[in-house]
């Protein structure tokens, strides 16, 4: 059996940068990814990643920003530690040779991003994600005598021993069917978001918040879960995202008039308002009857207004994006967008160090909740959370391994879910169709628990959700096969995918205000008397979401109105 230091679940950017940092410590590490490494959403990053690089900037002004974009839920200690780390992990990403976007002077060059109070986004271009991950898998590759790399390995359940710490994980070989139980004296959650919970969303088909679920089920709790991020700008035709990049350069947003509204909502910074605020101030737009197109549901970005040299320097991917997949050319007429799913906020809750409430079991990246982003996340801060807590769950994790025996984990897990595929592969075709319940859910939480959410739309979300976890107990499968049988394992996303859902919408349902993303037509005020704490979400019993609450941490920035 494959025994190992840490276990790290995830390649993305989170699960890359703890694999480099505890092997640097000397531990063994098994890294695992459902698919090739390189292909973790991290590679769609287009923007960029912030620090306070600049010399008339401070990481205290990032940090303020921070505070102040997750309307006062973040936890200040762990965004100071963000920012303050945030410019030494940027100049550590040019030295293992990130080629970073550099101004004439020969200085990396710094990009506006929104609720940013000053350039502070460091960028390749619009592909900042892919060059960044093609760099730290150089350095895995190089590191192959101590991290072992498991590709196209789909990890089903975490194991637990008696005592309740986590030991290892099962995991399915895609290639061929075959399941293994994997060892470990730690492992690091780092599997990403759960934006296909949503239709449509602009996180790839792989981000269906297995690790959330996994997690949550071990015992974990998740925290913040309420807070779903809908980026301002995503096409109407199929959601995908055009780069917040575009507004930094100078795009402007327009409604059917022809009218920057947002002049009407956030008067001193525009376009570049912090997200939630963007993403309303559009949907007003358009439940007003001031959108543009056919069914007036979207609204214009209007990206010639930049240059067209910068545009094709600068923003080249969505040159391609806008002709491909919309039929524009971006450097000649707007583009129509609207308000779309794009980042969950929460997570399974984990302190500063990645540590969750589970003895040997760690989370970074989209898939923790810190909670850096608090109620709403600053574009370019996800790429800077998934490094330095990607970096610091590896390091701790590695110093926790040095004073453990190895543990032995047992078979159980791995019986009973082969069992459960089995049974999956044997239900008759009665049932629904995997693809059809999906469809439902992310068309659901789409209609009812989006940028404007009300009692009765979540409770109706939530009804859906509990009978379509009840339909995907007998949902079907075409392929009956081994050898990339992505059916099977389709099946069993579909069911973390339902218990992050339905963690979203009770924890929806629980906060009776509006702050940052969770905006409540039936309680539009921020009530910080009440609210001002964390939502915590555990599983009770056999499959009921359990509330309670966790302090906000509050070092200097007392909570005050936000203003942008
Ligand atoms: C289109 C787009 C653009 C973005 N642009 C920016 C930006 O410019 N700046 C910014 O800061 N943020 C941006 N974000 C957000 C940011 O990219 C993500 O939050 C971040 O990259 C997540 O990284 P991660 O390492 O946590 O997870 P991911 O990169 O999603 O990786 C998850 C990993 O887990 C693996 N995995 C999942 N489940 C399993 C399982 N069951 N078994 C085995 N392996 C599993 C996957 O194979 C993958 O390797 C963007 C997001 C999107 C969708």
């Amino acid at each position: 059996m494959p025994a190992h230091d840490i276990l790290i679940i995830g390649a993305g950017l989170a699960g890359q940068r703890a694999a480099l940092a505890a092997a640097r410590k000397g531990a063994t590490v098994a890294i695992m990814s459902k698919v090739h490494p390189v292909r973790s959403h991290s590679v769609a990053a287009a923007g960029g990643i912030n620090a306070a690089i600049s010399p008339a900037d401070d990481w205290r002004s990032h940090a303020y920003d921070t505070v102040k974009g997750s309307d006062f839920l973040g936890d200040q200690d762990a965004i100071e530690i963000m920012c303050r780390e945030a410019p030494d992990e940027v100049l550590h990403l040019e030295h293992i040779g990130v080629t970073f976007h550099r101004n004439e002077k020969g200085e990396m060059d710094l990009r506006a991003f929104g609720g940013a109070s000053m350039k502070r986004t460091a960028y390749v271009a619009d592909i900042t994600g892919q060059a960044l991950l093609h760099v730290l898998y150089e350095q895995l590759m190089k590191h192959h005598e101590v991290i072992d790399r498991y590709e196209e390995w789909f990890v089903t359940s975490l194991v637990l021993d008696d005592a309740g710490s986590c030991i290892g994980a099962v995991a399915r070989n895609i290639r061929d069917g075959h399941m293994e139980t994997f060892s470990a004296k730690n492992v690091i959650l780092a599997s990403g978001g759960a934006g296909q919970c949503f239709k449509p969303t602009t996180n790839a088909l792989i981000c269906t918040g297995d690790g959330i679920a996994q997690a949550y089920r071990a015992g974990a709790p998740l925290m913040d879960m309420e807070m779903i991020q809908y980026h301002p700008t995503t096409l109407v035709e199929n959601g995908f995202l055009i780069t917040e990049g575009a507004r930094g350069e100078g795009a402007h947003l327009l409604n059917a008039s022809g009218e920057r509204f947002m002049e009407k909502y956030a008067p001193n910074k525009m376009e570049l308002a912090s997200r939630d605020v963007v993403s309303r101030a559009e949907q007003t737009e358009i439940n007003e009857g001031r959108g543009v197109g056919p069914d007036g549901v979207g609204i214009y970005l209007d990206i010639t207004v930049v240059p067209k040299k910068r545009t094709l320097e600068a923003l080249r991917e969505i040159v391609n994006i806008g002709k491909d997949f919309a039929g524009v050319d971006i450097t000649r007429e707007p583009i129509m967008i609207r308000p779309g799913m794009h980042y969950i906020m929460g997570g399974v809750k984990t302190d500063v160090d990645g540590a969750t409430s589970i003895p040997g079991l760690y989370a970074a990246g989209e898939v923790a909740c810190v909670s850096v982003h608090g109620g709403n996340r600053l574009g370019a801060n996800s790429l800077l959370d998934t490094l330095i807590f990607g970096r610091r769950a590896g390091e701790h994790a590695a110093d926790r391994a040095t004073s453990m025996a190895m543990p032995q984990a047992g078979t159980g897990a791995q019986r009973h879910d082969e069992q459960l595929l089995g049974e999956i592969l044997a239900r008759p075709k009665t049932g629904r169709r995997i693809s059809e319940i999906k469809d439902e859910l992310g068309t659901t939480m789409n209609r009812y628990v989006a940028v404007y959410r009300e009692e009765e739309g979540l409770r109706t979300a939530h009804e859906t959700v509990r009978r379509l976890k009840d339909e995907a107990q007998t949902a079907y499968v075409d392929d009956k096969g081994t050898i990339f049988n992505q059916d099977v394992l389709g099946a069993v996303e579909l069911d973390y995918m339902l218990d992050c859902a339905e963690a979203i919408v009770v924890a929806a349902i629980e906060r009776k205000e509006s702050r940052g993303a969770q905006f409540r037509v039936d309680y539009p005020g921020r009530n910080d008397a009440e609210w001002l704490k964390h939502i915590d979400i555990s599983r009770d019993g056999d499959d009921t979401p359990a509330v309670s609450y966790s302090p906000v941490t509050i070092t200097q920035w007392q909570p005050e109105e936000r203003k942008y």
